[in-house]
């Protein structure tokens, strides 16, 4: 079975219309053979990708497919957000939190985040961070380091954190930063990517892969980003990783139904 916890609907600009845009993915998932999808929307009411409301309207009475909340602090209304998601958590209606520092010029120290923090403890359910900086945009990365995230880490231990893209290029930085916290978890979104991979190394992206599994084989989950990023390749990424069956299959589904209470 896999799950990909990390997928965006494609681009309005392409599809014209958001039900286009689900038509889409739902046509990739079967091509991809991919069994079900965790949707990230934008954090912002007009997207490319569809925002909150759109995408939870979107997938109604759908069984395949699951959605992260967003929030974006720097509007005023940024309390409201966060109790729009305790009641949307308490419905079932979504499985985690996913914040944009680096998009967002956000830290995630930021005061203003501990509400939704604190949301996820209560629900037990993850708090994802977007990590990591293009070649286009280095400067994404200092919102994002994760040494501001192991502060998270330590003042909340019940917190579970998920880091989406391991801070590429910078992987083995983030891995040693990390080690010692069993309330961090990775997704592999992005980590198969073209433009990735040079920047980073694929033997690096391969290690830090390993040894994480190896120290923690219940804190990586399957992700692509996809519609940015490739189902296939990223698929292909961890079927060339050197580990048994039983962590593959924990990678690509068990450790996920887990973290998000996934009733499939
Ligand atoms: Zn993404």
């Amino acid at each position: 079975m896999i799950i990909d916890c990390h997928q965006h609907l494609p681009s309005l600009e392409k599809t014209r219309t958001l039900e286009k845009s689900k038509e889409e993915l739902l046509e990739e998932l079967r091509r991809s053979r991919v069994d079900y999808a965790i949707l990230i929307p934008d954090n912002t009411p007009k997207s490319e990708i569809g925002s909150l409301d759109e995408v939870l309207q979107l997938v109604k009475g759908n069984r395949q497919l699951y959605v992260m909340g967003t929030l974006d602090i720097q509007k005023r209304n940024y309390l409201e957000q966060t109790q729009k998601l305790d009641q949307l958590f308490q419905a079932g209606s979504i499985v985690a939190i996913k914040i944009f520092p680096g998009h967002d010029t956000i830290y995630p120290t930021d005061k203003r985040l501990l509400p939704a923090y604190e949301l996820c403890i209560k629900h037990d359910l993850p708090i994802v961070i977007h990590t990591g900086a293009s070649l286009k945009h280095p400067e994404q990365a200092k919102y994002n380091d994760p040494k501001f995230i192991i502060k998270i880490a330590d003042k909340f231990p019940a917190l579970k954190i998920v880091i989406a893209h391991y801070f590429y290029p910078r992987v083995e930085c983030c891995y040693k930063l990390t080690k010692a916290y069993k309330n961090i978890y990775f997704d592999t979104s992005g980590l198969a990517d073209e433009e990735v991979i040079a920047n980073t190394g694929l033997a690096k992206i391969k290690k830090v892969l390993l040894l994480t599994t190896s120290e923690r084989p219940n804190n990586i989950i399957f992700g692509t980003d996809y519609a940015m990023c490739s189902i296939r390749k990223h698929v292909e990424l961890i079927e060339s990783l050197e580990m048994e069956r039983q962590t593959k299959d924990k990678i690509f589904s068990e450790n996920a139904i887990k973290l998000f209470h996934l009733k499939l």
